[in-house]
């Protein structure tokens, strides 16, 4: 009797143990589509369970954000709404998160000159770069607008054109339309970012939309995280990598080779110049931000590649982000504190 009750005590002690130590985070995978692009998360947690768990609410959040709040073409979203109510002296009520984040925007169309200008909805629409390059418009069918038709979108451009009033009333006048691109994946991982941290059981991970990145936490075996920078003249390779410590961390690109079309031999590409209403042709190739904040790092990284290399690492040192910009004959330019992070191949 003696004996089998040892063995069930030693067999308990075993359970008990077992369930005591805890179990090392491990690594759990995951790609999905929102937002027009690719969003991929590694997480680390003890558990696949909490993983997959946190995969679909932010894959939920994400669905959410673009339909009710960003989209210029879900007809259900604010943003929608807002254009469809342009000319309406009266104009609509938005939602304070979406009110926060016009702001936002509207205060980098000033700090950046007009280089950065969510109001360029008109231009941008007619160049119809989205559509070209997700193939919607058939190759052949690329038309490049006139220059007629550019001067005059141009007029319904210009974030001075965006009156907001009793903090949450938005007036535009006809003519004028909002685009968010610029910013939606800024954010959407600012508010991946506060779903992690109300998740205690992930400890950290790396979540990417397309060419924006937010490193979480930090690993299991406390290393450095490490994100490699495109290379933007073969962009199945990177030119070099970015160290970074246990902090959270935004990484935002924005590049000539993202979206383009090409006819009779000329790429155009998605980010335009709102001095111009031609894609930004400065000698830049791609900006790299390097931020604590998603959509700082989003709007500076489209404002800094229309401003180029010397106007935007100004611009970038006014909101203490590290930028890296690769230039069309090759050359790698940084600010200084970038030169702590990068190595090039
Ligand atoms: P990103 O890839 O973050 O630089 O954003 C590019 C997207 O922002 C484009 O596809 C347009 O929808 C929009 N966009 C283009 N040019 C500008 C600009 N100068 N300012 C603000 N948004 C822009
Ligand atoms: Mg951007």
């Amino acid at each position: 009797m003696k004996k089998i009750l040892e063995i069930c005590l030693f067999v308990y002690s075993l359970l008990f143990c077992a369930a005591c130590v805890p179990e090392a985070p491990m690594l759990h995978q995951y790609a999905d589509t929102a937002m027009g692009t690719v969003m991929q998360f590694a997480l680390y947690t003890e558990k696949e369970q909490t993983a997959d768990t946190f995969t679909q609410n932010a894959m939920e959040l994400l669905r959410t954000l673009e339909q009710e709040q960003l989209s210029r073409r879900i007809e259900t979203s604010e943003i929608y709404k807002v254009n469809a109510s342009a000319g309406n002296p009266e104009g609509i009520e938005i939602s304070t998160e979406l009110a926060e984040t016009l702001n936002r925007c509207m205060d980098m169309w000033k700090q950046s000159d007009g280089a950065f200008d969510i109001a360029l909805g008109a231009v941008v629409q007619l160049w119809q770069i989205d559509s070209m390059a997700s193939g919607e418009t058939p190759a052949g069918d690329v038309e490049i607008p006139s220059p007629e038709e550019i001067e005059d979108a141009l007029k319904n451009c210009g974030s001075d054109k965006i009156k907001l009033q009793n903090a949450t009333t938005i007036t535009i006048p006809a003519g004028v339309r909002l685009d968010l691109g610029a910013v939606g994946k800024g954010v959407a991982l600012d508010k991946i970012h506060a779903l992690l941290e109300s998740c205690d059981d992930i400890s950290g991970g790396v979540i990417s939309a397309g060419g924006s990145v937010l490193v979480y936490g930090s690993k299991p075996d406390n290393s450095n995280w490490k994100v490699g920078i495109v290379n933007p003249f073969n962009t199945a390779e990177t030119i070099g990598t970015l160290t970074l410590d246990a902090s959270d961390w935004y990484i935002t690109t924005s590049g000539d080779y993202e979206r383009y079309v090409e006819a009779d031999g000329v790429r155009y590409h998605h980010i335009i110049d709102p001095a111009t209403g031609y894609p930004a042709q400065n000698g830049v190739r791609g900006v790299t931000i390097l931020t604590k904040d998603g959509l700082l790092g989003d709007m500076l990284s489209t404002a800094c590649f229309v401003l180029g290399a010397e106007e935007g690492l100004e611009l970038a040192e006014k909101y203490n982000a590290e930028i890296l910009f690769v230039l069309s004959d090759g050359e790698i330019l940084m600010s200084k504190g970038m030169k702590q992070y990068f190595r090039s191949k």
